[in-house]
C-alpha cells in the first residue's frame, strides 16, 4: 500500500479535522441522507448547494425537481478527494495541474466522464465537471456519504443564489430535510468553470478563481468561450439566472440616467442623487460577496428599479460582471 497522499487531498482532510463537533454531527446525519438517495442543502466557499448522490439517476431527478431546473443544465460533482474524482471523471495532465494549484478550492473541472455518472447528471454530455470544495462541512459531508454528491445553488432555479442557510430556508425549507448552517459563504458567486478536454483550456464560466490565475499555473492562454459552440459546451449559460423582481440597470455612478421612479443604488462609488435604499461595498471581492444578498434585501426595499454599478473586469471583477449582467437579463 502506498502512504503518498496528493496535496489537494491532504488539504482536504486538514480541513475536514478541523470541524467543530456540532457540524461533525451534522455532516454525519446528512452523509446518511445522501447515501440513501436524499437531499441535502450545505455550505460551501462559494454559495450554499443542494446535494445528492451523483452517482443515483433517482436522486439526481429529485435536485432537478426540487429547484424547478431544467433537465438538460449539468451539475458539478463535488469530492472530497482526487481519488474519489478519479472514480468519475479521466483526469488529464492540465487537470493535475490545476488540482495541485486550487484544490479544495472554487474551481470546476470540465473532464471526460466514466460511464459510472449517470446521464441525467451531466445533462446528457461526454463529459463531466468535477470540484472540490474549499469547506470543511461540505468536504465532511461528502466524506461520510463516500460519494460523489451533484449540488447546484440551493436556490429555486432563476433566483439570486443563496449565500447563507437563512436564504437557503426561505427558498428551499419545505422541499429539504436537512440544511447544514455553515454560516455566511466566503466567495458569493459560483465556482469557475474550465473545460480542459479540448486543444485549448476554455473558461466556461467566470468565478472565484481568475483567469490570470488559470493561466499562471497553465502556462497558456485561457479562452474565452465567445463562439456559439459554448451554448453546447455549457448548457447552464444560455438560462436566465439570479433574476431579482425588480428590474436591474447595470451602470457607473457618473452614468447614471436621470430618474423618476424610485431607484437603489448598489456599488462600490457613491451615486449622485438621491437612492430610496443603497448597498456599498469597500472593493470587487466585498461586492461578488454581498452581490445575492443584496439584490435580495433591494428588492425588498420600495424601489421601482435598481441600479448597480459595473465593475472592471481584472480578477473576481470578471465573475461579479458575469452575474450582473445576467442577473440584468442581459
Ligand atoms: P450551477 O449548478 O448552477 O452552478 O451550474 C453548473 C454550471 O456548470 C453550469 O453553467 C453548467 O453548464 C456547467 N457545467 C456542468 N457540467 C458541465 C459539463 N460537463 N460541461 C460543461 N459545463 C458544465
Ligand atoms: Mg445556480
Amino acid at each position: 500500500m502506498s502512504i503518498y497522499k496528493d496535496p489537494a487531498s491532504e488539504r482536504a482532510e486538514r480541513k475536514i479535522a478541523s470541524l467543530s463537533p456540532e457540524l461533525r454531527r451534522l455532516a454525519e446525519e446528512g452523509g446518511k441522507i445522501i447515501k440513501n438517495g436524499g437531499l441535502v442543502a450545505f455550505p460551501t466557499e462559494t454559495v450554499y448547494g443542494l446535494g445528492a448522490d451523483a452517482l443515483d439517476p433517482d436522486a439526481v431527478a429529485s435536485i432537478y425537481e426540487a429547484k424547478g431546473r431544467p433537465s438538460d443544465n449539468p451539475l458539478i460533482l463535488h469530492v472530497s478527494s482526487v481519488e474519489m474524482a478519479e472514480r468519475v471523471v479521466e483526469i488529464n495532465r492540465r487537470a493535475r495541474m490545476l488540482i495541485e494549484a486550487f484544490w479544495p478550492g472554487p474551481l470546476s473541472v470540465v473532464l471526460p466522464a466514466k460511464d459510472i455518472v449517470p446521464l441525467r447528471t451531466r445533462g446528457g454530455l461526454p463529459t463531466a465537471a468535477v470540484r472540490m470544495p474549499d469547506s470543511a462541512p461540505a468536504l465532511a459531508l461528502i466524506e461520510m456519504s463516500g460519494l460523489p454528491i451533484a449540488a447546484p445553488s440551493a436556490n429555486i432555479s432563476g433566483r439570486p443564489s443563496p449565500t447563507d442557510a437563512k436564504t437557503v430556508l426561505s427558498d428551499m425549507g419545505d422541499r429539504v430535510p436537512l440544511v447544514i448552517d455553515g454560516g455566511d459563504t466566503r466567495f458569493g458567486v459560483e465556482s469557475t468553470v474550465v473545460d480542459v478536454t479540448g486543444e485549448h483550456a476554455v473558461l466556461l464560466r467566470p468565478g472565484g478563481v481568475s483567469k490570470e490565475e488559470l493561466e499562471k499555473v497553465l502556462k497558456e492562454e485561457v479562452l474565452l468561450p465567445q463562439d456559439q459552440n459554448i451554448i453546447k459546451r455549457s448548457p447552464g449559460t444560455r438560462y436566465r439566472h439570479y433574476a431579482p423582481s425588480v428590474p436591474l440597470v447595470l451602470c457607473t455612478a457618473e452614468s447614471m440616467p436621470a430618474e423618476n421612479r424610485r431607484w437603489a443604488w448598489m456599488g462600490i462609488a457613491k451615486p449622485e442623487g438621491t437612492p430610496c435604499a443603497s448597498v456599498l461595498f469597500k472593493n470587487k471581492a466585498e461586492y461578488a460577496k454581498e452581490l445575492f444578498r443584496a439584490l435580495r434585501m433591494l428588492e425588498k426595499s420600495d424601489a421601482e428599479v435598481i441600479y448597480a454599478e459595473t465593475p472592471d473586469e481584472a480578477g473576481i471583477g470578471r465573475a461579479l460582471k458575469d452575474r450582473l449582467e445576467r442577473a440584468a437579463g442581459k
